[in-house]
């Protein structure tokens, strides 16, 4: 066979015929705009400089007709619903009609036998603690190969529903901006810099060159992901500067934690009066609150006397320091997933084997603090902790917590719970008008069962933020944002 007759067999190119593509139907809207890649000399003076190229228009305004509306706050179902979705938030919440499928300016969608949630919330995250290093331990990497990695996982997080995180250490505002502004799809960030620790406490890594990964708010020995600061003066300098840098919230390490051998997990760090210096300074500086790393009772009793508003882990903390936390307002972030990772492998391998008796004691008081915290009236938030190749294992917190609690009190976790940590109550985590259209469309009713979540390729069937839909599989409502 000759050149020639495989050239004309071979058929020559052809291109789409844009008139009557999907994008050309959708006729200018944020379906089929596309950022601006070429311009020509001479270019009009009337252009814009100063405008990120990346901002996409507004929604397009969406009518989710016949929908039942998960109300967490109540635990239960309203059904057959229209919810109204423009400009990025909650326009409208009423009882479908007929005529909602063909109102004029409004994208109808047909939801009929689907169920509506809020987007999750997971208040302890670390999406600078990246996946793929040798062994899956944390080592230090520069803080570009470490922000492009983040893109990765920030991607990952809102494909499994997570539509808001907190980060406990090591983000900064910059990541928030940019998931804000969509120039990376991810969730909605809270962010509070750098973890504080004291000298030879949990966020110190460099006493010891040795020192092995910490086993939870997982540093990398960046320099980046913790600052250790000693005395009143100093740390209200560091808070401050935190502040400065646009911290949402400071979190600090007042015990010990599991995998490090000298800083022992009863140990008690940073003094109430040095606490009382932080706690002022995010006070002051119109923070949130300042959150503790602790996992035990007296030092659970420093962080509160010292004034922080939310305790992470917690995993041994007794009945009396619960109902203090209760009757002052200080809420629990437990992380179950983390631990239990740390004692399987092939995760169990980031420990030392001395750590293995310690895990096993905060494993046990985890599932035991998680269900007397409810008890006694405690606001639990969802937290999971997981950090390098933890990080697709997520949506296993679910299962964990419902081992212990029905699936109503779990899903308030993720959702409202979440969205009083962050200050964020009304906005967040809810379904009523002016919230955040942050939502998961999905095919059963969590409050039944909330370990859906756990199932998304078979449960949820469509995940919008900010009013974008980020992925569906439901023939109305079609990707704005596809999360590759
Ligand atoms: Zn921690
Ligand atoms: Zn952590």
């Amino acid at each position: 066979m000759t050149l020639n007759d495989i050239t004309s067999n071979l058929g020559s190119f052809e291109l789409i015929d844009q008139a009557t593509s999907k994008d050309a139907e959708a006729g200018g809207s944020a379906y089929d705009w596309q950022p601006t890649h070429w311009l020509k000399f001479p270019v009009p003076e009337s252009y814009d400089l100063s405008s990120p190229p990346w901002i996409r228009p507004e929604q397009v305004p969406m009518s989710f007709v016949g929908i039942n509306v998960v109300d967490v706050e109540n635990g239960k179902i309203l059904p057959s619903m229209t919810v109204k979705i423009k400009s990025g938030k909650i326009q409208s919440i009423s009882k479908s009609t007929v005529e909602h499928m063909q109102e004029k300016d409004w994208q109808s969608v047909r939801c009929q036998g689907l169920y509506l949630s809020p987007g999750l919330i997971d208040v302890h995250t670390h999406f600078t603690a990246s996946p793929g290093q040798p062994n899956g331990q944390l080592v230090p990497a520069s803080e570009t190969q470490t922000a492009l990695a983040a893109t990765h996982v920030l991607k990952g997080m809102l494909w499994r529903g997570f539509t808001t995180v907190r980060d406990v250490g090591g983000a900064n505002r910059h990541y928030k901006n940019a998931t804000e502004q969509w120039l990376i799809p991810g969730p909605r960030i809270f962010q509070g810099g750098p973890v504080m620790s004291q000298t030879g406490g949990h966020g110190d890594d460099g006493a010891d060159s040795d020192k092995p990964i910490t086993g939870c708010c997982g540093s990398t020995g960046s320099g980046r992901d913790s600052v250790v600061v000693d005395g009143v003066e100093e740390c209200t300098r560091a808070a401050r500067k935190m502040m400065r840098a646009g911290a949402d919230h400071i979190k600090i390490c007042s015990s010990g934690g599991v995998a490090s051998p000298t800083d022992k997990l009863d140990s008690e760090q940073f003094t109430v009066a040095e606490i009382k210096a932080i706690c002022d300074v995010v006070r002051m500086m119109k923070g949130t609150l300042v959150t503790a790393h602790c996992f035990t009772s007296p030092a659970a009793r420093n962080a509160i006397e010292g004034g922080i508003g939310g305790i992470e882990h917690g995993h041994l903390l007794d009945d009396d320091t619960l109902k203090l936390m209760a009757k002052k307002g200080v809420h629990l972030t437990p992380t179950l997933i983390v631990q239990e990772l740390l004692s399987k492998p092939p995760y169990q391998a980031m420990i030392p084997p001395q750590s293995r008796e310690k895990l096993k004691l905060v494993i046990d008081g985890g599932y035991k603090v998680i269900k007397r915290a409810h008890e006694l009236g405690v606001n639990i938030g969802f937290g999971t902790d997981c950090f390098g190749s933890m990080q697709n294992v997520q949506l296993s917190e679910f299962d964990l917590r419902k081992r212990v609690l029905s699936s109503d009190v779990v899903l308030r976790h993720a959702t409202v719970n979440g969205a009083k940590i962050l200050g964020m109550q009304g906005k967040l985590g809810v379904i009523q008008e002016g919230a955040f259209a942050d939502l998961l469309l999905l095919s059963a009713n969590p409050l039944e069962d909330v370990g859906i979540f756990n199932e998304p390729h078979k449960f949820v069937k469509g995940i919008v933020k900010d009013g974008r839909v980020v992925r569906s599989e439901i023939r109305d409502l079609r990707v704005e944002v596809p999360l590759v």
